[in-house]
């Protein structure tokens, strides 16, 4: 059997931007873990080959060349997998498709009916049956997972596939589920509130796996959340991790996502420190108490979500903040509220998105029953997009989005939550070390925001206060000032000022 497995193009979205993934002169961000464990699930003897579309052209000749085609998509690759689709059709190929993407509710609405073989869910516990049935010709058109199926049967993803250094960072991940149930995740439905972590010996595997591949940088742990079982964090994942980075001498860096919960255990953010970690990205969501009440945030509610962050950043993490807009109960002062959040906290870079009811998640289910979703394009959702009637009128929502952006990510809001960073930041000793290409990335970056820019004197500043503070804090400001830089410039060409009495 010839099989292609192809990962289709992701969007210029704000917080992918491909500017800033030229910049860094890489060609995409990370190379898609799904279809690379899907690959090393594939019969030995079937040739394979792969095409990830953000870097390389698929001809109609490479899909000729194929028995099986292979989709995996996330919700935001929607356009792109949506034309692979019709092209391997029109070329009468059988496809299989798999990934976030291709959910229940997006089947039913008949957005797939080209696809020949569907894997709803986690692909490990349904693989090996469907490759089974294809072989006796006998493969149904869908395959809904088993719940939640044991997480040690995922393979080693098959890194031999990509060309890791076209990428900016790569992807792992070590443990599937959330306990908790915020309304509009879609995490927790498609993993479980039940966490499900890989053996040491898997972690251990992986770890060996992508450093005997050449990867030296950036590891994101694409779990759900990091902190959601404390005790699994402390006594399993991170000491493993710890264990191996000593052995191996820190060739890597890692971030992932946490909850708040991590500003109340000081020995978890230690080992997150000792282990490498850099970075969290934290579900905030809203400084707005109802809101977060709403949306089921619990672990938000009746705490001091500013002090949290402060004890994050004092332990030497940072902090990346995953904020909303759009809740049934925001007030119409929301905007500012958010501004003031943020800008307080020091987090230079938020992630801010308008509230998006993603398919089967519990949010689209209410809405739905609310009679209050409206047609949409799912990809759409990177774009700031809402795909339902919110309480407070549309228009006002979505310019008072865009004023929050403008302002926070303007030059005079960015320095001014630096330098709420440089305060609240204790770096933490890092082992890591700084490669050519992260050199030649920190002169380039010197050269538009320490010469071109008009806020040059504000960047050189701020750079001799982070230096005075010590190598990691300079280290820690240059990524944060490339990443704003590169919103900043997504934000200005792509969303023009607000109208409604904002400006
Ligand atoms: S804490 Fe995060 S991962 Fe868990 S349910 Fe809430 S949003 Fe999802």
């Amino acid at each position: 059997m010839k099989a292609i497995l192809v990962c289709p193009k992701y969007p210029d979205a704000l917080w992918m931007s491909k500017n800033a993934i030229k910049f860094i002169g890489k060609k995409s961000w990370s190379p898609p873990l799904g279809l690379l464990i899907v690959a090393a699930m594939l019969p030995a003897n079937w040739e394979i080959r792969f095409f990830d579309l953000n870097i390389n052209p698929l001809t109609d000749s490479d899909i000729q060349w194929a028995d099986l085609v292979l989709v995996g998509a996330m919700i935001s690759q929607q356009a792109s997998a949506i034309k692979v689709i019709e092209r391997a059709y029109g070329l009468k190929k059988k496809i299989v498709a798999g990934g976030p993407l291709f959910c229940p509710e997006l089947i039913e609405q008949g957005m797939f009916n080209k696809v020949d073989h569907i894997i709803v869910g986690e692909a490990e516990g349904i693989f090996p049956k469907f490759l089974e049935d294809l072989s006796k010709n006998k493969a149904k058109c869908i395959y809904y997972s088993e719940r939640f199926p044991d997480i040690q049967l995922v393979p080693t993803p098959m890194w031999s596939l990509v060309n890791l250094d076209d990428y900016a960072m790569v992807n792992l991940q070590f443990v599937r589920g959330c306990p908790y149930k915020c309304e509009f995740c879609y995490g927790h439905v498609i993993n479980g509130n039940v966490q499900r972590a890989k053996t040491k010996d898997q972690i251990i595997k992986e770890l060996n796996a992508i450093y005997e591949s050449g990867w030296r940088s950036t590891i994101f742990l694409c779990d759900d959340n990091l902190t959601g079982n404390l005790a699994i964090a402390k006594n399993h994942l991170l000491p493993t991790i710890k264990e191996w980075m000593q052995k191996n001498n820190y060739p890597f860096s890692f971030a992932g996502a946490a909850c708040v919960n991590l500003s109340k255990a000081p020995d978890v953010m230690k080992m997150m420190v000792e282990a490498g970690f850099e970075s969290v990205t934290l579900g905030i969501e809203s400084p707005n108490q109802a809101s977060l009440l709403e949306v089921q945030k619990r672990q938000n509610i009746n705490l001091d979500l500013l002090e949290a962050v402060r004890i994050i950043q004092q332990n030497g993490i940072e902090v990346i903040a995953g904020m909303i807009l759009g809740f049934d109960n925001d007030p119409m002062n929301i905007f500012q509220m958010h501004i003031n959040f943020i800008q307080k906290s020091g987090i230079t870079n938020a992630i801010i998105s308008l509230l998006y009811a993603f398919p089967d998640t519990a949010l689209f289910n209410r809405l739905k029953t609310e009679n209050r979703l409206i047609p949409y394009e799912i990809g759409d959702c990177v774009y700031g997009a809402i795909n339902f009637r919110p309480v407070m009128p549309i228009e006002i929502l979505t310019a008072g989005y865009e004023h929050v952006l403008h302002t926070l990510y303007s030059h005079e809001g960015f320095y001014k939550r630096m330098e709420n960073f440089l305060t609240n930041y204790t770096a933490a000793p890092r082992r890591f070390r700084i490669n050519f290409s992260n050199f030649v990335i920190v002169v380039r970056a010197m050269y538009f925001l320490g010469i071109r820019d008009p806020w040059r004197g504000r960047f050189w500043g701020l750079l001799l206060s982070a230096i005075l503070k010590g190598r990691d804090v300079a280290i820690a400001y240059m990524r944060q000032v490339i990443t704003w830089y590169f919103s900043n410039e997504w934000i200005s060409r792509n969303m023009p000022l607000a109208q409604l009495g904002f400006n």
